[in-house]
């Protein structure tokens, strides 16, 4: 692994390079875009996210790199977030690259741009008010939705991606042994790219695995319920997530190329850290529901990265929706149930 001259450019070696492309007013700091040399010609692993600084950071290093935009083949999204998929259209733009996105999470960009945002905020409101949120929290969706018809800028729109990405298949990239292996959970088309090659270092382990936002070295990532408003499906996105931790961690990987942060070895022990963190976390919770907590109520009182009085509105929303998939969890394994009657409805432990 070499610093390459020019700011946040590493080679990881093996025709791979990692790009810090910065994330504008955001405490992650940057998304590690990954450049993969192929036989066919330079592709991606996302690409960051849309800004002109981004873009400008992006274009320099791949050119760090010996790369010239105009020259990538094709570009691999780990799933639709911004800071992942934001500058993927003008990548496309300048270089008739394809865009592949795993179906689930194309599903959610079709709807993105498709969905009328005044009912988007008719339902935000409504889940918000079932959750147990304060008249005061929905009052600005509600006036957001009255206010009628929003218009969409279509440069803001996401770019709806080419080709799928299968899970499971070794990826058509000449010269190289790429699979993508499914790992629902932070999205339900969050996908990781496993390298199947010798590391260059000869790390022990099984080739390297980039790993999006689903296995950071420092962090866990957000886990919230998969919002769609046509599908009824009662899912379990934490249970996802939790399955596609363990899959990640027998494959063995020598070393971790993650999306933000920075690249790190010994993968099955980081998922043995987080299935611990996550199982006491939904312990700390559970002990939480001693008496009956609505979502909202239960969000006041788990522990953020500051004090809830803090925490602005949008952020409360998730942080109502990260509840939620915790109590979806707990109800699933049979260690909290929803009080009968109550409106709204109310979780406790059992
Ligand atoms: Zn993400
Ligand atoms: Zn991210």
């Amino acid at each position: 692994m070499t610093q390459v001259p020019g700011a946040g450019v590493t080679d990881h070696g093996g025709g791979v390079w990692s790009i810090a492309v910065p994330i504008p007013d955001n405490p992650l700091g940057h998304t590690l875009v990954h450049l993969l040399d192929t036989d066919r010609g330079p592709v991606l692993v996302d690409t960051g996210w849309d800004d002109p600084d981004s873009w400008d950071v992006l274009v320099a290093g791949l050119a760090a790199c010996g790369a010239d935009v105009a020259d990538m083949y094709g570009v691999l999204l780990t799933h639709h977030h911004p800071d992942h998929h934001g500058l993927s259209a003008r990548v496309r733009a300048a270089s008739g690259a394809w865009l592949a996105m795993h179906e689930a999470d194309a599903h959610v960009v079709r709807r993105t741009r498709e969905y009328p945002m005044e009912r988007w905020y008719g339902y935000m409101a409504d889940k918000l008010t079932a959750a147990g949120a304060p008249a005061a929290h929905v009052a600005p969706l509600l006036a957001a939705r009255d206010a009628g018809r929003t218009p969409r800028l279509a440069a803001h729109l996401p770019a709806l991606p080419d080709r799928p990405l299968p899970p499971g298949e070794l990826l058509d990239l000449p010269g190289r042994r790429l699979r993508a292996v499914w790992t629902p959970g932070h999205t339900p088309g969050h996908v990781c790219l496993h390298l199947e090659e010798a590391h260059p270092a000869r790390l022990p382990g099984r080739g390297r695995l980039f790993s999006g936002d689903h296995l950071l070295p420092g962090i866990t990532p957000h886990i919230g319920l998969y919002e769609d408003p046509d599908d009824s499906t009662v899912t379990d996105p934490l249970g996802d997530y939790l399955d596609s931790l363990e899959r990640v961690g027998r494959l063995g990987a020598a070393e971790v190329l993650p999306a933000h942060q920075h690249a790190f070895a010994h993968a099955p022990d980081r998922v043995r850290e987080l299935l611990a963190h996550h199982e006491a976390r939904l312990a700390g919770l559970r002990a939480l529901l001693a008496e009956p907590r609505t979502p909202w109520q239960l969000a006041e009182r788990m522990e953020w990265n500051r004090p809830w009085a803090d925490i602005p509105a949008g952020s409360r929303t998730i942080a109502v929706s990260e509840a939620e998939a915790h109590l979806r969890r707990l109800v699933k394994l049979g260690r909290a149930e929803a009080v009968p009657g109550s409106e709204p409805v109310a979780y406790v432990a059992v």
